[in-house]
């Protein structure tokens, strides 16, 4: 049977070891009441011969308690292996990312005192699916998938997670003017979902300047979601600025799996010289125990460890001359916090978690959209002609019947035929836009135009069908289409 409060762990590698005891024994002396099954991975993992890092036996046990406590693993160089994280949060369907990045100043030295945010981040889709493929001799490409469930679950996330913890504001992601299917698909849902939250005020900004704003003004913003890459990159930034990258945890949360960590990696400097800080882990723990329902012990770790940062007691990575007091090692830290457990802080902000509900989120349905077929873009290899696109126009012009207009032809995306400009650099690369000209077109009809244009001789690398959903174009225009 299930036992909510047995969870898995993993000691990793190098500083993973130390910093996993110190944060088990804060949380058994918390009375944090858990129970622990312990899997290998990382390094001795990979050199038995395992491409991915964890074995299949550890895969079962993760899925029976649910909830992982994860310490760093070192990820070898180069031999094909896999990074264990991306299979683990794939496998496992764990779709949201959430990283809090806060500045504990003045007690750790930080560029913005205020600053306090969350990072909500996409963790399955977007460009990670890692489909690409190489087409012609100078252009490949990489897919970007996004899907209307995959963006409705992490908004839903933000959301419920901004309501849960007394947060403001959402503030969407995105370069939807630029990608207006994808990321315009994340930003009109974005839209659509903050309708349900009347109470916590939405904004969006496109990701440079809300890159520009991590960067140079991170106390404006509080909860923030966005896609996997523009995740990926921010919540980096946003580490860096705090200054806390040796303090920061992050979960990995799916619907009956979630797995917990810190966001460093496993320090192999500085491992087994006790000179770590655990307190990345430590607020790996903390998310969990929220999320597990035990918001009392949470708050009462929470407010020890800022009652030691505030006394001053510090590890090497954190500790300033005429800031802190004391430089201590993993085992003293941890004892240090154990020693404050009950107490709360005096300048820093207490843990207020208590009585919070686990966050759960609803699936939404959609609406049957009517799909019609529009057209197609076949796209060609074609280094003729000085690649000069009104050949290529011309010809293929040609060999369109009753059914077919050549719309446009684009190059990178931009349009160059017709009225394309000379000065336009052309690849091998050429996307050939046909639109429908007869009431209704079939698949038939798309191979007949296709099969016309091989037999002139061209190169077909790819094809994509145009459709409209209930009226609406599902595809870009090409840029001066
Ligand atoms: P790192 O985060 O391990 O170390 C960067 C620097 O920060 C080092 O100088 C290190 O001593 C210091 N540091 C990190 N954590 C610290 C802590 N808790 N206390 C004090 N100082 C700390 O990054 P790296 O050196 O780029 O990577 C080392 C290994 O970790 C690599 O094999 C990498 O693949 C792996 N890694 C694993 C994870 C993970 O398991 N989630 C994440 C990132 C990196």
């Amino acid at each position: 049977m299930h036992n909510p409060s047995r969870i898995t762990i993993a000691h990793g590698d190098g500083i993973g070891p130390e910093i996993m005891d110190a944060v088990l024994h804060i949380l058994d002396k918390a009375g944090a009441n858990l129970e622990y099954d312990t899997i290998q991975i990382g390094e001795k993992v990979y050199a038995s011969g395992s491409k991915t890092g964890i074995s299949d036996e550890s895969w079962a046990i993760i899925q029976k308690n649910g909830n992982f406590l994860k310490a760093p693993i070192t990820t070898p160089q180069g031999g094909g292996f896999k990074s264990m994280n991306v299979t683990i949060r794939k496998t496992l369907g764990l779709f949201a990312n959430v990283r809090p990045v806060q500045a504990y100043t003045p007690f750790v030295r930080s560029n913005f005192s205020k600053m306090d945010m969350v990072i909500i981040r996409e963790n399955e889709e977007d460009l990670y699916a890692g489909i690409e493929h190489r087409q012609t001799q100078e252009v490949v490409q990489v897919l970007k998938l996004i899907s209307r469930p995959g963006c409705e679950r992490i908004i839903r996330y933000a959301f419920e997670y901004a309501r849960a913890f007394g947060r403001k504001k959402v503030t969407c992601m995105t370069k939807d003017n630029i990608m207006k299917q994808a990321d315009g698909l994340f930003h009109r849902i974005f839209n659509e979902i903050a309708l349900e939250y009347p109470e916590i005020k939405a904004d969006h900004l496109i990701i440079d300047i809300g890159s520009a704003i991590v960067a140079n003004r991170p106390s404006t913003l509080d909860v923030v979601v966005t896609l996997n890459l523009y995740g990926d990159i921010i919540s980096d930034i946003a580490a860096e600025v705090a200054g806390s990258v040796g303090l920061g945890g992050s979960s990995n949360i799916g619907k009956k799996v979630a797995m917990y960590e810190a966001i460093h990696g496993s320090a192999p400097d500085i491992a087994g010289k006790d000179m770590a800080n655990p307190s990345g882990l430590l607020n790996a723990a903390i998310m969990m125990l929220g999320q597990m329902g035990k918001t009392e012990v949470a708050d009462t770790i929470k407010n020890a460890w800022l009652c030691t940062l505030e006394d001053g007691i510090h590890t090497g990575d954190i500790f300033k001359i005429g800031q802190s007091e004391e430089r201590v090692g993993t085992k003293a830290f941890a004892e240090a916090i154990v020693s404050r457990l009950g107490k709360k802080p005096e300048t820093l902000e207490p843990a207020h978690t208590a009585g919070r509900k686990s966050i759960q989120i609803k699936e939404g349905s959609y609406p049957h959209e009517e799909k019609k077929l529009e057209g197609i873009d076949i796209f060609l290899d074609w280094d003729k002609d000085e690649r000069n696109p009104d050949v290529l126009g011309h010809t293929l012009q040609k060999l369109t019947s009753e059914d077919f207009k050549l719309q446009m032809i684009s190059n990178r995306g931009l349009k160059v035929f017709p009225n394309g400009f000379e000065e336009t650099y052309c690849t091998d690369h050429w996307r050939c836009r046909f639109l429908r000209t007869k009431e209704s077109i079939g698949s038939l009809d798309l191979l007949s135009l296709q099969k016309r244009v091989v037999e002139a001789g061209f190169d077909i690398i790819k094809t994509e069908n145009l459709f409209s959903f209930d009226g609406l174009k599902g595809y870009s225009l090409g840029q001066g289409e």
